[in-house]
């Protein structure tokens, strides 16, 4: 099934674990996938060895600098003619409390996690505009409905993505342009196992993880990318707003 032949896809963050499953899993139905990530030496290396190079571009993009995402997206719709997808899915994890929490990382935070989702829709959507058509996919968290003590900063970015693409599927309904979140449970990338490693590592985590998510066991980035794949396919053609949790049953108890 090629669900996205002929369409252009950017995926932020696509060194990491949920990005680069995301992007592949693109490819592999067809799409062009822009690839950006801070780390652009591993991205360019891994599109480098891909069977199905071809299908990707890669670009080091610091998703918190305008000048960097204006330059990206408007290369994206240069060489490839439109964007129709576009998953903000970069983001970093820095967890503390508030009084353990220095403005510095607060602000760090914060910004990565927010200003990102802010600057790339900004440059993306008014492509997205003139072909009137165009999916937005976010990367919320579990900690995005519900908090968890220690997660100040993360807590409430996260919190912040899931209102913002309320806001956004409302302001860009009339332009057809639908605007989704995901919230993954706990997935086994490397940002999970630095967490679970601080506590111990995954041998010793396994009951509180089986606890807390009860399918009891790590989600895979694969679980997350077909999920934000159905949010931006046509499968989807009348979801917006949505806030779609992908977190073996965390947040159902
Ligand atoms: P990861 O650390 O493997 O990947 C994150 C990627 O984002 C990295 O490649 C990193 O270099 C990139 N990145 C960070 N800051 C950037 C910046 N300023 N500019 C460009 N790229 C930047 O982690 P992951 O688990 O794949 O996380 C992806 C997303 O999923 C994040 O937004 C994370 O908060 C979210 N998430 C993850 C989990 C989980 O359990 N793994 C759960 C819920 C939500």
């Amino acid at each position: 099934m090629e669900r996205f032949l002929g369409q252009v896809v950017i995926v932020t963050g696509a060194a990491g674990g949920i990005g680069r499953a995301t992007a592949e899993l693109f490819a592999s139905e067809g799409a062009q996938v822009a690839v950006c990530d801070l780390n652009g030496k591993e991205l360019a290396a891994w599109v480098a060895a891909h069977p199905q190079k071809e299908r990707f571009a890669d670009y080091t993009v610091d998703v918190i600098k305008p000048a960097a995402v204006q330059a990206m997206v408007d290369d994206v719709a240069r060489r490839f003619g439109r964007i129709d997808v576009l998953v903000n899915n970069a983001g970093i994890e820095d967890t503390d409390s508030v009084t353990e929490t220095s403005e510095e990382r607060w602000d760090r935070q914060i910004t990565v996690n927010t200003k990102s989702v802010f600057l790339c829709s900004k440059y993306a959507i008014p492509y997205m505009q003139k072909q009137s058509k165009g999916a937005i996919v976010n990367m919320g968290s579990i900690e995005g409905v519900v908090a968890e003590p220690n997660g100040a900063a993360y807590v409430a970015s996260k919190g912040a993505v899931v209102m913002l693409t309320k806001e956004m599927a409302l302001s860009y309904a009339r332009d057809q342009i639908r605007v989704n979140v995901v919230c993954p449970g706990w997935i086994d990338t490397a940002m999970a196992r630095r967490s679970i490693d601080k506590h111990g590592g995954l041998e010793a985590m396994l009951p509180e993880i089986r606890r807390l998510q009860p399918l009891g066991r790590l989600g895979t980035p694969q679980e997350v990318g077909r999920a934000i794949m159905f949010l931006a396919s046509d499968d989807a053609s009348f979801i917006t707003g949505n806030v779609l949790m992908v977190d073996g049953g965390y947040t159902a108890q």
